[in-house]
């Protein structure tokens, strides 16, 4: 999936379409539940490309609390300046306006959609996924999951210095 930069008017592209989205392998705990929705504006400017756009699609992520997997549903927008490759060595160029914005390369009069995507939504995974902020997890001594039944496990035993300073709480409230 690629843009093909040749084929590009004056005028730029408009793309809106359901698309098939895979991450990459190594993105073990993230399933996509295609398709994916893609919208995005192309503006040539001078040998820059600059496309602003957005994706939204369902995943099932993995509870960092309890491991159970859970849907979750992703947005992000992306504002992209796409500069030919041979720019990445002479930075220097770049103008004070486009200090800003978030830089890409292109090769070869094509842009890479397939790759732009999967960063953004890989940026927009949450660092910490968790099912509901109510998740109970796993119980530490015996695994059961907290959220569908309870144990009998003690719960964890109370940090030693937090014993002392409850005798001496309890010193002086006599
Ligand atoms: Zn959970
Ligand atoms: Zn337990």
């Amino acid at each position: 999936m690629h843009i093909d930069l040749k084929e590009v008017t004056p005028k730029g592209l408009h793309l809106s379409r359901n698309i098939n989205l895979a991450l990459p392998p190594s993105i073990e705990e993230v399933d996509v539940i295609n398709p994916c929705f893609v919208e995005l504006k192309l503006t040539p400017i001078g040998t820059k490309y600059r496309i602003i756009g957005s994706i939204r699609l369902k995943l099932k992520l993995q509870c960092s609390r309890c491991s159970e997997s859970y849907p979750f549903d992703l947005f992000s927008d992306f504002d992209l300046l796409y500069l030919p490759i041979e720019k990445m060595t002479s930075e220097v160029e770049l103008e004070l306006k486009d200090k800003d914005a978030n830089i890409a390369y292109y090769s070869e009069d094509r842009i890479e959609l397939l790759e732009l995507l999967q960063e953004q939504v890989l940026l927009a995974l949450p660092m910490k996924p968790i099912c509901s902020e109510e998740c109970k997890g796993l119980c530490l001594s015996c695994g059961t999951n907290l959220n569908i039944s309870s144990c009998n496990c003690k719960s964890v035993s109370i940090d030693p210095r937090l014993e002392k300073l409850k005798k001496i709480k309890e010193l002086f409230n006599k």
